[in-house]
């Protein structure tokens, strides 16, 4: 009758109420880092490939 608890299945992070940003190297897909990032530039150390993140312009735009 009564369905599962939905938090079973909320990820570590979002419990927390802050959701972490996983970034993902674009040409190995090798986990970079997570955190709360406006603009980076990282190079990634697996495929040597730098990498420019921008979410300045999603984080402008929403209210
Ligand atoms: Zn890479």
């Amino acid at each position: 009758m009564s369905k599962a608890a939905p938090a079973d299945v909320v990820p570590s992070c979002c419990r927390e109420g802050q959701a972490l940003h996983e970034v993902r190297c674009k040409r190995c897909n090798r986990l970079l880092f997570k955190g709360s990032v406006i603009s980076v530039e990282v190079k990634c150390p697996k495929c040597r490939s730098v990498q420019y993140f921008d979410y300045s312009i999603n984080a402008a735009d929403s209210k």
